[in-house]
């Protein structure tokens, strides 16, 4: 183990440890996956309860097209990226695992709401408007079911064949719309007369709601969003491009450890890809970003941008954040997985109280980029220590390697985690083994699945 930078240790303290049965959320942000449950079973339930009188069946039918109807909106509503929730779910990557398992929910219940389609023949008036809202459904759910579809299997289990982002994402814009048809049907089908309203008050609600928030999401929101930066500083590293930007204009504001979409029309690379703010907060507003050249988009790069071009930010997003941690912590990083490390690092100050250990795992001594960074915290504060495992040369960090390297006990520390999900999962059985399971986990995905 090479360049590492230690401060004091710290005496072992024996405590309570645990695991959150859901690995990256807190208890705090389960609050939005239950609250959008909740909102599908409520209005399911008031669906059957308006239509109990024309028969289990039917009312059944009602309320698993009404919870598809809701969990298809909210789907929507998450995607338009709304910060006031994001809070709820702990951040935009969890916000957008739930919004994925809302789109494959809603498409369940709509096969469901379709074998149990609602009949309602013996009691209503056919009328030629209804008849188009019918044929509407019909048309939608079957396009629904192939863009989900489609949005599920991106990657091809065990092939490993994989959908293109960009084609992925040009398919997934058409949700929206489907959507919009999927609401004609659900205003214009032949419905029994001389029901209790709100049902269908409160469904319209959410419709229109999905509707607005996909119109937001694809033209109003990332005009709005947007700020201006220049790119002062262009630096390369092996695959990794360190981009330093200015702001042209108002600044983003940002905590350390959140992430930004960013864009480069004028390079011909107008679509928003997210990456972490790799620097603290500036009073000049200025930011960085370290890019590892894993795709077409991230390649090219390096190549189109030219210091002086301007760039567009969205953001910020995210809740990975130390502070919200105990006074012991193990921050370790896979590869690229450093930037938000990165950040941290540099906003830790003098007065910091928390004793952290940072272990950067990399394959070559080229990956390992803000090393400089580091060891400008670590001699900042010494309680802040940090060390580079080159796994070409000194071998694959085991969670014995990870035990003794740490200046305190592993199973008193928080442990934050950012890189390849196997480096995460092999430490935690590891430290599992020894039975030093650390008090919490939280961890980053650099990936919206
Ligand atoms: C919250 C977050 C923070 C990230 N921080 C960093 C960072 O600091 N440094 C870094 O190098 N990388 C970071 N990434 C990863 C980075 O966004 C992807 O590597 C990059 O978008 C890949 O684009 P590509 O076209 O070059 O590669 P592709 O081969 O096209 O894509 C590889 C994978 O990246 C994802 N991806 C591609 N395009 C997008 C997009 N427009 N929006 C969202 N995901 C996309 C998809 O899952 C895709 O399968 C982060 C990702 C996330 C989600």
């Amino acid at each position: 183990m090479t360049d590492a930078g230690h401060g004091d240790s710290n005496a072992p303290v024996r405590g309570f440890s645990f695991l959150p049965r859901l690995p990256g959320f807190s208890p705090l942000s389960l609050g939005g996956p239950v609250l959008v449950g909740l909102l599908c079973l409520i209005v399911a339930r008031l669906g059957f309860e308006t239509y109990a009188p024309y028969g289990a069946d039917a009312a059944f039918g009602i309320a698993v097209g009404a919870a598809a109807v809701v969990a298809m909106a909210q789907s929507l509503i998450l995607a338009a990226r709304p910060p006031l929730v994001e809070p709820l779910f702990g951040g935009l990557d969890h916000m957008y695992r739930v919004h994925k398992w809302l789109g494959i929910s809603a498409m369940v219940l709509m096969i469901l709401h379709q074998q149990i389609e609602p009949d309602f023949d013996r009691v209503v008036r056919e009328t030629s408007l209804g008849e188009l809202g019918e044929e509407a459904g019909e048309l939608a759910f079957n396009a629904l079911l192939a863009l989900v579809a489609v949005s599920w299997f991106r990657r091809l289990p065990f092939i490993g064949l994989e959908i293109p982002y960009q084609i992925w994402r040009f398919s997934h814009r058409f949700m929206g719309a489907l959507f919009a048809i999927v609401l004609f049907h659900q205003f214009f089908v032949d419905m029994p007369a001389g029901v209790d309203p709100t049902f269908k008050v409160v469904l319209n609600a959410f419709g229109i709601a999905g509707v607005v928030a996909w119109i937001l999401t694809e033209w109003v929101a990332p005009r709005l969003r947007r700020r201006e930066y220049a790119v002062t500083g262009i630096t390369q590293t092996g695959d990794t491009t360190t981009l330093t930007l200015c702001p042209q204009g108002r600044a983003m504001r940002w905590r350390p450890g959140q992430f930004a979409f960013l864009r480069a029309p004028e390079a011909g690379l107008s679509e928003p890809h997210p990456f972490t703010i790799a620097s603290a907060p500036r009073p000049d507003g200025a930011l960085t970003f370290c890019v590892r050249a894993l795709g077409g988009w991230t390649r090219s790069l390096p190549h189109k941008l030219r210091t002086g071009m301007r760039v567009q930010i969205e953001g910020p997003y995210g809740r990975f954040d130390f502070r919200k941690g105990g006074a012991r912590q193990i921050w370790l990083a896979g590869g690229i997985g450093i930037t938000p490390f990165l950040a941290w690092a540099q906003s830790l100050t003098e007065a910091e109280q928390r004793d952290i250990h940072l272990v950067h795992c990399v394959r070559t001594q080229e990956e390992a980029i803000g090393t400089e960074t580091l060891r400008a915290a670590a001699a900042r504060n010494p309680r802040f220590s940090f060390q580079v495992v080159v796994t070409a040369r000194d071998g694959r960090l085991t969670a014995d390697r990870l035990i003794s390297a740490a200046p305190f006990a592993v199973s008193q520390a928080d442990l934050w985690f950012c890189g390849p999900t196997g480096l995460k999962d092999g430490i935690l059985k590891g430290l599992q083994a020894q039975g030093q399971t650390p008090r919490r986990v939280r961890f980053e995905h650099f990936e919206f699945a």
